[in-house]
């Protein structure tokens, strides 16, 4: 028998509808899995509130809260949302701001909304001590201007998939690198080269489920228990134990997000 690892998702989405009627057998068979502990990240502010109160009576279930780059325009058109921002980061099981970013791979929001968006919610971050979590796509270079003009940001790129010269500059700056199971299907091979490169103190691993479904279960919809595959693959690839890499992102996500022993039931 396998030997049983000790993981946590740091960035799933089991509080969307996709669940709603599974949601238990959902995080049992996470536990089962050895995915112990999640982390529901939001995506606009008001599915921040549904991570927030799905984590809520959840042992071992935390959440983030933050807007999107797709949902920018929702996010600058509400005059209260910065307020409600505050509040959702006061909540005692939100953990981060995130996911909070630039996307111009889909373009939903225009550039300038999405910079508008990134910076009112990293100046709201930067007034708690929570880690950020970012979402970059095709989007580098001005993420990187905008970033570099504040101190004190702490986090993670989550779904890191770049070539190692990206690394350099995330690593630069202290954050953390999250791999998911993108990694099990890419046909970038720059993606794995920087994949292989990152430290065991800086990397973390996460599902992003529903998405991501990593190999061998592509085709269907994605859950916190499909973490075992992507780390196994990941630590075939960086040559190490699969043990050995669940405990050190393990013990990284922990550092990182300031999580607690409690686990699913
Ligand atoms: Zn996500």
């Amino acid at each position: 028998m396998d030997e049983q690892l000790n993981l946590i998702d740091t960035h799933c989405h089991v509080h969307f509808d996709n669940y709603d009627n599974d949601i238990e057998t959902v995080l049992a068979d996470s536990a089962v899995a050895g995915v112990n502990r999640l982390i529901c990240v939001g995506c606009s502010l008001k599915d921040s509130q549904r991570a927030a109160d799905f984590a809520k009576n959840r042992a071992g279930v935390w959440a983030t809260a933050g807007a999107h780059p797709h949902d920018g325009a929702d996010y600058l058109s509400d005059p209260m949302s910065a307020d409600k921002l505050k509040k959702l980061l006061a909540n005692p099981k939100v953990v981060a701001i995130g996911e909070i970013g630039l996307d111009y791979y889909r373009d939903i929001t225009p550039k300038l909304d999405q910079e508008k968006t990134l910076r009112s919610q990293i100046e709201i971050g930067l007034d708690t001590s929570l880690p950020f979590v970012f979402h970059v796509r095709e989007a580098w270079d001005d993420f990187w201007r905008i970033f570099d003009s504040y101190k004190g940001i702490h986090g993670v790129i989550h779904s890191y998939s770049a070539p190692p010269n990206r690394l350099t500059e995330v690593l630069g700056r202290g954050l953390y690198a999250s791999l998911n199971g993108l990694m099990t299907y890419t046909k970038d091979e720059s993606w794995l080269e920087a994949a292989k490169k990152v430290p065991a103190d800086k990397l973390i691993l996460e599902t992003d489920a529903p998405f991501l479904t990593p190999v061998p279960f592509r085709g269907r919809r994605c859950e916190p228990k499909h973490l075992v595959e992507t780390c196994k693959f990941l630590a075939d690839l960086r040559n190490e134990e699969p043990a050995v890499l669940a405990s050190l992102s393990t013990t990284n996500a922990v550092r990182l997000f300031g999580l607690s022993e409690e686990s699913l039931a």
